[in-house]
């Protein structure tokens, strides 16, 4: 049999939202034998992490550091401060809310689920008749994600605080950053959230395994007053060790934490509102050519209001429902993978850009031009001068 010509030798390109494209400055770090775990650098170095870490999340609280994914940390933090039978609020858009719904009634918690749909932000109104009907207090935290992977949605965590403050509500406000941490603004302290979790491998660059989970004085009161905290999940030895392996409750994950100091350390010489800045305008850039091809009437964007979009993930609609070949057109032909589809009820038409973390203008160029070629491949209708018009909002300087 004759080889199949592919275009697709030469650098692949890993385009979803999550893992995102490791900076080689953070696989060279991990590259190394392994280090003493009982005395020496990496004892002098988990200190150095958890500083910068929360330098990153604007807090001056607490972060432990878990052997986790995303998922690990939903459940990290909710044993830490729902106890079996209370309640929890979550306002839905998009399939990462229902998931840490899931985990909190894994836990034995009541859920309260707001569903928005997979295509718009929280509508704060439904979301003040909970609040203002649970006179008793019952609800004990509100699961906030941020911005929603699946749908691409960013929500508005400052107005979410703004609410449960003009009511008087105690709950704490637990806020998802897995996919904005890094990419678009947050600032813990500032926007009094109480309770924040994230992973490793979006917007912090590093390779899937290790997730954080930061909090304030407050959660740390509730915390004291849980009945039980399962051993491994718990919060207080993690930010308070008597001895190092207590940081993880176990070995620590050496070559993680390696790259972790990589990425950080870059994330800093860039500066946070800088890495803000530059996700924003890269993916004003991909809103840009989205639009244009969106003319053909062949393509949506799932979130037409620019201001709920997140800038580190972009989902997108293909009417006629061939996200799947356009995707595989890419992978094969080009060497450039696309996100899939999540939680879309015309799921096989939807696909995603990941825009988040180690990602520059010409990375962006680079995967709108394999998106436009791999319509051209399917003779999918589009508006022309996508790339122009990313080009042009990429040349404008920031
Ligand atoms: C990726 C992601 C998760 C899940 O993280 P895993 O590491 O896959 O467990 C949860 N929430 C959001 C918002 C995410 O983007």
């Amino acid at each position: 049999m004759k080889n199949q010509i592919s275009l697709a030798q030469g650098r692949e390109y890993l385009a979803i939202p999550g893992p995102s494209v490791m900076p080689d400055a953070v696989l060279q770090a991990m590259h190394r034998p392994s280090p003493n775990i009982y005395d020496g650098e990496l004892i002098d170095l988990v200190p150095t992490l958890a500083r910068d870490l929360k330098r990153v999340a604007g807090t001056n609280h607490n972060v432990a550091i878990y052997i986790a994914n995303g998922h690990g940390t939903w459940e990290a933090a909710l044993s830490n401060v729902i106890a079996p039978g209370e309640t929890v609020l979550a306002p839905a858009s998009g399939i990462f809310t229902y998931g840490w719904a899931e985990m909190a009634e894994g836990i034995g918690a009541k859920v309260e689920l707001l569903d928005f749909g997979m295509s718009s932000s929280w509508d704060m109104d439904r979301i003040a008749d909970a609040i203002r009907a649970d006179a008793a207090h019952q609800i004990k935290a509100v699961l906030a994600v941020h911005v929603d992977t699946s749908s691409s949605i960013r929500n508005d965590i400052p107005a979410l605080r703004a609410l449960l403050d003009d009511m008087n509500h105690p709950a704490l406000l637990m806020a998802d950053c897995i996919a904005s941490l890094g990419c678009d603004r947050f600032e813990m302290d500032a926007w009094g959230v109480d309770v924040m979790v994230t992973a490793c491998q979006k917007g912090l660059m590093t390779p899937a395994g290790v997730g954080f989970v930061f909090f304030n004085d407050k959660a740390q009161a509730k915390r004291a007053e849980m009945p039980r905290v399962s051993q491994y999940w718990d919060w207080q030895p993690r930010v308070k060790p008597k001895v190092f392996y207590q940081y993880f409750n176990g070995t620590a994950p050496t070559h993680h934490l390696y790259g972790l100091r990589a990425a950080l350390d870059m994330i800093h010489a860039e500066g946070i509102e800088n890495v803000w800045a530059r996700h924003e305008h890269l993916a004003k850039a991909i809103w840009a050519a989205c639009e244009i091809w969106a003319e053909g009437g062949a393509l949506e964007m799932n979130v037409t209001n620019g201001a709920h979009r997140s800038h580190a993930v972009t989902a997108l609609r293909l009417t006629d429902g061939r996200g799947t070949p356009l995707r595989q057109f890419s992978e094969r032909q080009l060497g450039l993978t696309l996100g899939i589809g999540l939680g879309m009820e015309d799921h096989a038409g939807c696909f995603r850009l990941g825009h988040m973390g180690h990602m520059n203008g010409q990375m962006v160029m680079a995967m709108l031009g394999g998106v436009e070629t791999a319509m051209a491949a399917l003779n999918i209708p589009r508006g022309s001068g996508a790339l122009e018009a990313a080009a042009a909002t990429l040349a404008i300087k920031p």
